[in-house]
């Protein structure tokens, strides 16, 4: 049996970042997800020069995932070209239509989902530490919600020469509904509002951009994207140009404003972005309110501490290596606003040398972790350069 899908898609920048690097692909029959992530532009060439890359599987000829794994090699080779780009990936799920079968190819923790007879069940499982640990049985679902660590990816594209592409196929029959959609849906949804919303409305656009909404409303975080997917039988009246006025290619929001020139977290295990679990919303509800009480009770330097303090992140160092801190570099009365988060092996002595790290010592200010994690790997790069320089003097 041959089957034949409508279309509903949007991506959106969400509430809080400055720039959109998801990206989606709706061309039948591929349809596809991804969320990049990199300082400078990285996330947004990323995920667009997967999805480019990955338009070779149309033909239906192609293996989806040795495409994928072409696209994740041509993601790699670039970011390893321009060190404006260096460290940059993207997650990728993507579904190619064959007869009524959907051929699944997933990196990263953006997701698939089937909706079938009222029951949503999820497809994907997310490479994400927290996941590692729920399936590890160390941590419940509950708790990976408000895990530190549940942004963080274990694997994503374009990060290595090489990269494990999960695979599945999925037999699809009219009536059911498939979305595709990035973490910054499901982090600030619950699954069950999602069986709701998607129920709510019958046409895939309408799904699509309600889905949005809702994890605006819920704060939109992150970027945002939902491809709804409804599959018809192919004896279904409406013609095939219905099927793509909906189609869009990748939507990119505009650019995202420049920041500091640095490179973006080189290694994997250190992607930034995301987060998983349902329990989310409530969680930031909770926080809410916690933060409120503080004010209201405590006044003064705590709250202070919790809303701006806890919120900066800087590098500076620790025995003598660099060091990750969560916190202002000072202690204004002898207060302590900082902590080390991470000491890295690098060795202070190596990295001062550089002009722009000369201040070290002092702190060197971030805007975020994502951010303070990308100092720290232009610093790794800067060293490992310079070593290499002293070994190998240049030529004549
Ligand atoms: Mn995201």
């Amino acid at each position: 049996m041959t089957v034949r899908v409508r279309v509903g898609a949007r991506t959106d920048v969400g509430r809080v970042r400055e720039g959109n690097e998801d990206a989606y692909m709706a061309q039948d029959p591929l349809y596809a997800v991804a969320d990049g992530m990199g300082g400078h532009q990285g996330g947004e060439v990323a995920s667009s020069l997967a999805l480019e890359k990955l338009e070779k599987a149309a033909d239906g000829r192609s293996d989806l995932a040795e495409v994928v794994r072409e696209a994740n090699r041509a993601v790699f080779a670039k970011a390893s070209q321009d060190p404006g780009l260096a460290g940059m990936g993207t997650t990728l799920t993507a579904v190619l239509l064959q007869d009524d079968r959907m051929h699944l190819a997933h990196v990263g923790d953006s997701r698939m989902y089937l909706l079938r007879d009222g029951n949503l069940e999820r497809i994907t499982k997310d490479h994400t530490v927290v996941e590692r640990l729920v399936d590890e049985g160390r941590l419940t679902p509950q708790e990976a919600g408000i895990h530190p660590q549940r942004s963080i990816l274990t694997k994503a594209l374009g990060v290595d020469e090489d990269v494990e592409v999960d695979v599945a196929d999925v037999d699809v029959r009219p009536g059911d509904r498939v979305l595709l959609c990035s973490d910054g849906l499901t982090g600030m949804v619950e699954e069950d509002d999602l069986v709701l919303i998607l129920g709510q409305h019958g046409d895939p656009q309408a799904a699509s951009d309600a889905l949005v909404t809702a994890a605006n409303d819920a704060g939109g975080q992150d970027n945002i994207t939902a491809v709804v997917l409804d599959v018809e039988g192919d004896d279904a009246a409406a013609p095939q140009a219905a099927v793509t006025e909906t189609v869009e290619r990748p939507a990119l929001s505009e650019p995202a404003a420049p920041v500091a020139p640095q490179a973006a977290p080189a290694r994997e295990e250190r992607l930034e972005g995301r987060a998983v679990g349902p329990p989310r919303r409530r969680w930031v509800r909770g926080l809410v309110w916690l933060v409120v009480i503080l004010i209201v009770v405590g006044g003064g330097l705590f709250a202070v501490k919790r809303w701006w303090v806890d919120r900066q992140w800087y590098v500076g160092q620790s025995n003598g290596r660099v060091a990750l801190y969560q916190g202002i570099p000072a202690a204004p009365l002898g207060f302590h606003l900082s902590e080390v988060v991470e000491v890295t092996e690098l060795p202070a002595g190596e990295v001062t040398p550089f002009p722009e790290y000369r201040n070290l010592a002092e702190g060197i200010t971030a805007e975020n972790e994502e951010d303070a994690r990308a100092i720290v790997d232009q610093m790794r790069a800067d060293v490992n350069e310079a070593r290499r320089e002293a070994r190998e003097p240049p030529g004549p």
